[in-house]
C-alpha cells in the first residue's frame, strides 16, 4: 500500500488574491517548529506552527478583513485524510484549505467556480450590500486616482483595489499601505463624495505579517 504523506495547504493570498499551493511531507512538519510558505508573488505568506505535540496554529493574513487569523488545529485533524477548511470569522471568506491534494485542489476548483455562477446569474447585485453606492463609490475613486490624488505615503500611486461586500479595500503595491473605504450606505457615499484626496497609510505592525 502506497501511503500519500504528503499535505498540501491552499491558501488566498492576501496580496495577489489568487489561491497559492504548498505542499510539505508529513514527516519535515514534524521536524521545525515553524514553516513559512511564502505566495509566488511575495507579499504575503502563511505560517505553521508547532504549538506541542499535539497542535499546530495556522497564522495568516486575511483578504477579507486585512487582519491576522491564526487557527489552531490538533495533529489529529493535520494528518486526517480530509479536508480542513478556515474562513474569516469576519467576512466569511474561505481562505485556506488543508489535507491531501486532491482533495484541496477539488475545493478551490468549486469555490472559484461558485464566485463565477455568483457573478454570472446575478451580476454583481447579490454580493453588495447596496450596489448603487458601491459603484457609485468606486467611481468617486478612479475620479480622484485620475486627478492624481490616490497615492500611497510611500509615494507609490500604483493601488490596488479589492471590493468587499461592504466596503472597498486600497492596498500599495510597494509597501504594506492600506486604506479601507465603506462603501454600504448612502451615508458612506457622502463621506468619499466629500473627499478630495487618498491617502495610504503603512499599516499598523499588528498587520505587518513578516514582523515577529
Ligand atoms: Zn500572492
Ligand atoms: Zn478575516
Ligand atoms: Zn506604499
Amino acid at each position: 500500500m502506497l501511503i500519500d504523506m504528503n499535505l498540501t495547504i491552499a491558501y488566498k493570498c492576501s496580496s495577489c488574491g489568487s489561491f497559492e499551493f504548498f505542499s510539505i511531507s508529513i514527516f519535515k512538519l514534524l521536524q521545525k517548529k515553524e514553516h513559512l510558505f511564502v505566495c509566488r508573488c511575495n507579499n504575503s505568506s502563511i505560517r505553521i506552527i508547532r504549538e506541542d505535540l499535539k497542535h499546530y496554529t495556522l497564522k495568516m493574513p486575511c483578504i477579507g478583513c486585512g487582519n491576522e487569523h491564526a487557527f489552531v488545529l490538533g495533529r489529529r485533524e493535520m494528518f486526517h485524510r480530509h479536508i480542513n477548511s478556515f474562513c474569516c470569522s469576519e467576512t466569511g471568506v474561505q481562505q485556506c484549505f488543508l489535507g491531501n491534494d486532491e482533495e484541496v485542489r477539488k475545493k478551490v476548483d468549486n469555490v472559484e467556480k461558485e464566485l463565477d455562477e455568483l457573478i454570472n446569474m446575478f451580476g454583481y447585485d447579490s454580493y453588495f450590500k447596496n450596489t448603487q453606492v458601491m459603484f457609485d463609490t468606486l467611481n468617486r475613486i478612479h475620479d480622484i486616482a485620475e486627478q492624481g490624488n490616490l497615492s500611497c505615503e510611500c509615494g507609490n500611486n500604483d493601488i490596488e483595489l479589492i471590493m468587499l461586500s461592504d466596503k472597498i479595500h486600497l492596498k500599495c503595491s510597494r509597501c504594506s499601505g492600506t486604506k479601507v473605504i465603506s462603501a454600504a450606505s448612502n451615508e458612506d457615499l457622502k463621506n468619499i463624495n466629500l473627499k478630495k484626496q487618498i491617502l495610504l497609510m503603512e499599516s499598523t505592525p499588528k498587520s505587518f505579517i513578516f514582523e515577529k
